[in-house]
């Protein structure tokens, strides 16, 4: 078994390697209670950890049945600095002799079925097939030619509108980042924006987003066009960049762009773990009038302190629960109460991934401030977005009686 636990990265990044050890040393003590006598538990290195289990006995259920309790285990909150913090863990499974015949091979393919389990969700396992394999061989591949993809200049953004449900106009863009591979064409950042981070390379191409955001606001400024703000994604490991502030407005003043024309969105999950370092980056970015988003709202383990802690702006609701809003009536009342939440906090509210116009009706009548999603736009190209808001187009809205809840 190949053990990855799921969020050290952003543990290690946010409250420091000290706390990072911390919760490696409370991950084995957990491990090891479920280890037989016969049985090994090790770490491999990083936040990888791995179990021998030798017993001949063992059933394929019987593993199961181990690999669920190891992940239940590493599901719970750890205990770090006096705040609960969830990580969870991505478990790998190989066997032998089936899955190979020596140890290097063994643990390589138990890898494999990790990065698996990782990639359709993290908090679970996965048992190796030769098919990954294949995939294994392709994604280094992929990391290799990543690697030179910035230098190569074969990123591009996309551009998708975010739409003010107060007169239906465009209020605001989002950056999207897209790859055009050599090969496979444009690849989704869902593909290759794990990569990044894994690799570091996030931050140079982070900021390479920042800067082509500011060129393109910059360009359509000297075109006339009445310009809105843009936002763009940020990942944990930027946060990290000590100086990040600095250089954002370093960027803005090369292009002279005024910072209300700037916006950042981060996960929950960026922000739950307490970094209080992340803290003072995110006041001195807000300092400057750079607007600040929680992304994909409702789907980390969130604590609500954070919106306290930090100074936030705007909550975006995350896709899932608008997906079903119309036919599921907790989606609803969820959407409903981040609606009322948001208000009552002096915040923004947007909901993404509005894809019908039975969905916008519900969100305009629960006083929705705005939505992005395919019923308006999909993300598109810089100048398929400038002929958008050059010639003012809007959505159409049936308006009714709002209703507060
Ligand atoms: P996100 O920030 O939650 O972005 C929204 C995603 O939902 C985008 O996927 C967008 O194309 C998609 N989407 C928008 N409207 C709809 C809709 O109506 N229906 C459906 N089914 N999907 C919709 P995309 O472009 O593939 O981006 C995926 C994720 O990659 C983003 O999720 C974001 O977390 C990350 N990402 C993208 N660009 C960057 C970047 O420059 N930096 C960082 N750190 N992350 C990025
Ligand atoms: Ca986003
Ligand atoms: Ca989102």
């Amino acid at each position: 078994m190949f053990i990855d636990l799921d969020r050290f990265k952003t543990v290690n990044d946010t409250m420091g390697h000290s706390v990072g050890d911390e919760l490696l040393i409370q991950a084995s003590r957990r491990l090891e209670e479920y280890i037989d006598d016969d049985s090994l538990v090790a770490r491999l290195g990083g936040d990888e950890f791995s179990i021998v289990v030798t017993q001949a006995a063992y059933s394929e259920s019987s593993i199961k049945s181990l690999a669920t309790h190891i992940v239940d285990a590493l599901a719970k909150p750890f205990n770090l600095r006096g705040q609960d913090i969830f990580v969870s863990a991505s478990v790998g499974i190989a066997n032998y002799p089936f899955d190979g015949d020596d140890a290097g091979v063994i643990l390589k393919h138990a890898d494999t079925a990790m990065y698996h389990a990782k990639k359709s969700g993290r908090n679970n396992f996965k048992f190796y097939t030769a098919e990954m394999n294949e995939s294994a061989v392709k994604r280094l591949q992929t990391e290799t030619l990543l690697r030179g993809a910035l230098d190569r200049d074969e990123f591009i953004l996309h551009f998708q509108p975010k739409v003010s449900l107060a007169d239906g106009s465009i209020s605001g863009l989002e950056a999207l980042l897209r790859w055009n591979h050599p090969e496979l064409g444009l690849v989704s950042p869902a593909d290759f924006i794990p990569m990044l981070e894994d690799t570091g390379l996030i931050i140079p191409v982070g900021e390479w987003v920042i800067r082509k955001v500011c060129e393109t606001l910059k360009r359509w400024e000297d075109n006339n066009l009445g310009v809105v703000p843009i936002a763009v994604n940020l990942s944990a490991r930027q946060l990290q960049v000590k100086g990040l502030a600095k250089i954002v407005r370093h960027i803005l003043e090369e292009y002279g762009i005024h910072p209300a024309l700037l916006e950042f969105e981060l996960t929950e999950s960026v922000l739950m773990i307490e970094p209080e370092s992340a803290v003072e980056i995110l006041r001195e970015i807000k300092s400057y009038g750079i607007g600040l988003s929680v992304d994909d709202f409702g789907t980390g383990y969130s604590s609500l302190a954070y919106l306290k802690r930090f100074p936030i702006d705007t909550l975006k609701i995350d896709r899932m629960f608008i997906k079903d809003i119309t036919s599921n009536h907790e989606d609803a009342a969820i959407t409903r109460a981040v609606i009322v939440l948001a208000h009552e906090l002096d915040l923004n509210v947007i909901a993404e991934g509005v894809e019908t116009s039975d969905q916008l009706e519900l969100l305009v009548k629960h006083g929705c401030d705005q939505i992005q999603g395919y019923l308006f736009s999909k993300p598109v190209t810089s100048d398929e977005c400038a002929a958008m808001i050059k010639s003012s187009r809007t959505l159409a809205i049936r308006f009714s009686e709002p209703d507060f809840a």
